[in-house]
């Protein structure tokens, strides 16, 4: 995948009072196959609406404002911001790209056998798809992920948490999308069903079911046991990207600090630098700071850093981040 530029923002309407909430703003993120991506920030940055826009399933009250998002898929590069909601629905959702939404690994309609769940997921990106040959793939992907066959004549509230889980992770991938984006999967569920989950999303990737994963998620531990390559969000905007290892033991941008020195981790050498707090709040997203978004809560900001965005800079191979600290004087 390749974003460059991206906007997508609300439209709030209230009364006579229009307001733009800019929730992606200026995004450019290149996802290559065989990465974990782990996207992480504080709620409201942004990171749920970019799944939509890396989807490009783009509603009212989000519209998308600008930029291309391009998939280099089997048969050719396509700008979904180009593509009609049919043909991404019929070409690239669940064939190229599948999600999990926030909350969906407890969200199968109860009152439907997993059976008829997969037919109406498969039968709406493809009215005319055989059945027989569904439920053969299914069961197939079951078996991959470790599930019983008859696990699929059963009522989802007859499975276990864990096998109801792994059931959507198996729906989700039965089309054989290359990228798989999960969003806040984890963030409802105990610490033991945290980690059971998170292992089949291995398994789906090192089974080579699926190429990528993007994990969208708040939660740095979490993203630290899966990702090779963490992308942190601030306000809208990418503000730092690395691998997980460098990111998390030496963050460079003054936000990244302080979101990973607020977390508890038995890690030493984070540990070591000692429990942080940053001081104030996200800004309004409908009227955003001048220059850096995060310099009203910067301890190091400087003039420029309230008069002009920084640029993003690749300080070593791999690692870049948004920061005037960083930029050639
Ligand atoms: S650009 Fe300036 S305000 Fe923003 S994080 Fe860097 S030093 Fe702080």
């Amino acid at each position: 995948m390749e974003l460059s530029d991206v906007r997508a923002y609300y439209r709030q309407v209230i009364g006579p009072i229009q307001r733009i909430i800019r929730a992606v703003d200026g995004v450019s993120l290149k996802v290559f196959e065989g990465e974990i991506v782990g996207i992480v920030g504080e709620s409201g940055c942004g990171k749920s609406t970019l799944a939509n826009v890396i989807m490009m399933n783009i509603r009212p009250p989000l519209f998308f404002a600008g930029g291309s998002v391009k998939l280099y898929a089997q048969d050719g590069v396509l700008e979904l911001q180009k593509l009609g909601r049919d043909f991404l629905k019929e070409r690239v959702w669940g064939r190229e790209i599948a999600v999990i939404p926030q909350a969906a690994l407890n969200a199968l309609m109860p009152t439907l056998r997993i059976r008829r769940i997969i037919l109406d997921v498969v039968k709406s990106h493809d009215p005319n798809a055989d059945e027989d040959e569904v439920i053969g793939l299914a069961l197939k992907r079951f078996k991959e992920l470790g599930l019983p066959e008859m696990a699929i004549n059963m009522y989802p509230f007859e499975l276990s948490g864990g096998m109801r889980q792994r059931a959507v992770i198996a729906i989700a991938t039965l089309l054989n999308p290359r990228l798989l984006i999960a969003d806040e999967p984890t963030s409802a569920l105990d610490v033991v069903t945290q980690k059971m989950v998170l292992k089949t999303f291995l398994d789906v990737y090192k089974k080579n079911i699926i190429k990528s994963i993007i994990f969208i998620t708040h939660d740095i531990a979490t993203v630290r046991q899966l990702a090779t390559r963490i992308v942190v969000m601030y306000a809208g905007k990418i503000v730092e990207d690395g691998p997980i290892e460098d990111v998390i033991g030496k963050p460079l941008h003054p936000y990244t600090d302080g979101l990973m020195g607020s977390v508890l981790t038995p890690e030493e050498e984070v540990r070591k630098r000692g429990l942080k707090y940053i001081p104030g709040q996200p800004p309004d997203l409908s009227n955003p700071p001048l220059g850096c978004r995060f310099h009203p809560r910067c301890p190091y900001a400087m003039d420029v850093c309230r008069r002009e965005e920084p640029p993003m800079i690749e300080v070593e191979k791999g690692r870049f981040v948004a920061c005037w600290l960083y930029a050639k004087k």
